[in-house]
């Protein structure tokens, strides 16, 4: 065996770059070199003379592209982010293709983002900050509610759910949360209820949990009707957590006060791309953009130099475990 890992990370931003470079001074053995290219069928021969790839969510690595990856010696996927839908693990399994991941980096930059989307879509702050720089002071279309004394409604009380309730908790809110599992680390001060009334007695849901079969278009238009009027609505999760559609009736029928989305049903081929020249026929995007009290971003909830280093080092760690033989919890 080689005595240095060569690891191609593919679908590498600057920001990616420089997160690594960094962890990378505290690891022995290990050599990378970048590529712009997302790993699919047709980029995955790039890695012919590598021992490793690394990959992110949106990489496409079905059956063609692990067979392509085998063919070329490939024998580690490092997937540089929890999910792993996108991986085809029974055929890796078949060519004793390792794949690891980084389960959790830090829940807190997604509940923060979370909260920060409430805030904004409440306070209207994407239209304020374009009204201020037009000059125009004026308060109309501004107004919102405190949160102060409301009742925050948290679907998913994993890691980041939790990290919710507590950033909840701190602004004086009364925490109800669903789950099908009670986190005991939330035991005193939050509530578990059923999901019927969380959706009734909520002034704000986030949603924190994950896309399966039994969460898909959670969020439609029967679970839109059982909500409060004049809820905040906020995903950082999975964008088909929500059957958009029926959220843009929702907006119709005046049911909220806000909606903030860094994950969109849609998001696939926008998410971090500029698309800012290109006329998006069909989206439904802008659609939901063109409501006044609708937040958007792309999926930046993790985007946070914490979130990113943790991302790094733990990447990192699992190449060294990879090299070392060391089983790991990170296994997939
Ligand atoms: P986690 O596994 O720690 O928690 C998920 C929770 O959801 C668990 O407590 C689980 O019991 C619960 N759950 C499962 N099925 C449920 C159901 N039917 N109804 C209600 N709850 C259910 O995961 P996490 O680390 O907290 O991440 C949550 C989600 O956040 C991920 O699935 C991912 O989609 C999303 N995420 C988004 C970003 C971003 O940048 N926006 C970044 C990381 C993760």
């Amino acid at each position: 065996m080689n005595t240095t890992l060569k690891i191609l990370f593919y679908d590498t931003k600057s920001y990616d770059r420089d997160s690594f470079q960094e962890a990378l001074s505290s690891f022995f053995g290990i050599e990378i070199e970048y590529t712009k290219s997302d790993l699919d069928p047709r980029t995955a021969a790039l890695a012919e003379g590598f021992d490793a790839v690394c990959a992110f969510v949106s990489s496409d690595i079905g059956t063609k592209t692990v067979e392509i990856l085998h063919q070329k010696g490939i024998r580690l996927i490092l997937m540089r982010c929890a999910g792993f839908n996108n991986v085809d693990l029974e055929t890796a399994k078949k060519y004793d293709i390792r794949v690891m991941r980084v389960p959790g980096y830090s829940p807190e930059a997604v509940a923060e983002h979370a909260m920060a989307l409430a805030l904004a879509a409440n306070r209207r702050l994407h239209k304020a900050y374009n009204k201020v720089r037009e000059n125009d002071f004026s308060l109309s279309g501004l107004m919102g509610f405190n949160f102060y004394e409301k009742t925050a409604g948290i679907i998913g009380t994993g890691k980041i759910g939790a990290a919710m309730c507590r950033i909840c908790q701190g602004f004086g809110m009364k925490v109800i949360a669903f789950d099908v599992y009670e986190n005991p680390e939330l035991k005193g001060f939050v509530e578990y209820v059923s999901l019927e009334k969380l959706l009734s007695d909520s002034d704000v849901i986030s949603l924190h949990c994950p896309l399966m079969d039994s969460t898909y278009h959670l969020i439609n238009i029967d679970t839109i009707r059982q909500m409060k009027d004049g809820v905040i609505l906020v995903n950082t999760s999975r964008g088909a957590l929500v059957k958009t559609d029926d959220l843009i009736e929702g907006i119709r029928m005046h049911k909220f006060a806000g909606v903030g989305l860094d994950v969109y049903e849609e998001e696939t081929n926008n998410v971090f791309e500029d698309r800012s020249d290109e006329i998006l026929e069909h989206s439904t995007t802008a659609r939901l953009l063109s409501f006044p009290n609708v937040m958007i971003t792309s999926h930046q909830g993790f985007f946070t130099r914490e979130a990113l280093n943790a991302i790094a080092e733990t990447t990192l760690q699992n190449a060294d475990d990879f090299i070392a033989g060391r089983e790991s919890t990170n296994d997939i």
